[in-house]
């Protein structure tokens, strides 16, 4: 899969894309992501991509020309049109779901707003969806934009060294994870489970259940209502 992530601060991205598992998943070829630095693609002699507000109002905006623009040279590129997602926080909430779904597109294309956002013509003419990260505002999409591609790239085979590594962990199947543990077995006199120490996966697979079942329901009774609902496990309040 690829993602192209189109934003005024390319180097801010890269950086981080550069780094760990990530980093280590573009240089073998699982994932490709690279960043499109929105600025080359103004037409304006000063290298603007911005103006004020019509209307008035604080801040700027970001212009629609430079942003249509990188995205057509990426369709040409392409030869088609990548599923293309706004960051924004009037967007959908992201979630590891739309995570898992969004792993199955070929191309995706990814525009950081910044300042007062973007004009709304050129959201309307190309976005197919807009995403939040979250119910706060933040300076610009870059850091939603590295949170949904670092998601949805881990859902790419070969980014993370065994499937089980994600299908295990909170959010893949409706629960948060079970508490983990490594070496030493004692620490500041606390032990560790036994039933971890015992080498009995069966035992330690259903203490790790009844553990996530615990702590979901007790962090988020949103989900464990879900889960008990579609498993038919009768509530503990
Ligand atoms: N004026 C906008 C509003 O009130 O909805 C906020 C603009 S924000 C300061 C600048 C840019 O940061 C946005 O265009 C968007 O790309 C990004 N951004 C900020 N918060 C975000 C969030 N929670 N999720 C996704 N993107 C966000």
């Amino acid at each position: 899969m690829k993602i192209e992530i189109a934003t005024l601060f390319p180097e801010m991205c890269e950086g981080v894309l550069a780094e760990s598992i990530i980093g280590r998943a573009r240089k073998k070829g699982a994932v490709e992501i690279s960043c499109r630095n929105i600025r080359d693609y103004t037409l304006d002699k000063h290298r603007r991509v911005d103006d004020t507000p019509y209307g008035g109002g604080m801040g700027m905006v970001m212009q629609a020309d430079p942003i249509f623009n990188c995205y057509s040279a990426v369709c040409e590129e392409l030869g088609g049109k990548p599923h293309t997602i706004y960051m924004s926080p009037k967007g959908t909430v992201f979630t590891q779901a739309r995570a898992v779904e969004l792993s199955g597109y070929k191309n995706i294309f990814i525009i950081c707003g910044h300042y007062e956002g973007v004009d709304q013509r050129v959201i309307d003419e190309i976005v197919d969806e807009e995403i939040s990260i979250g119910d706060y505002v933040l300076t610009g999409g870059e850091l939603p934009a590295l949170v949904v591609a670092d998601a949805v790239s881990r859902m790419c085979s070969g980014v993370l060294s065994d499937e089980l590594c994600y299908q295990d962990e909170s959010h893949f199947n409706g629960l948060l994870e079970y508490p983990q543990y490594t070496k030493p077995a004692e620490w500041h006199g606390v032990s560790v489970p036994e039933v971890l120490l015992s080498g009995h996966h069966k035992n330690i697979d259903s203490f790790r259940l009844e553990k996530s079942i615990e702590i979901t329901r007790e962090r988020r009774p949103d989900m464990y209502e879900k889960y008990i609902n579609t498993h038919n496990i009768p509530s503990k309040k």
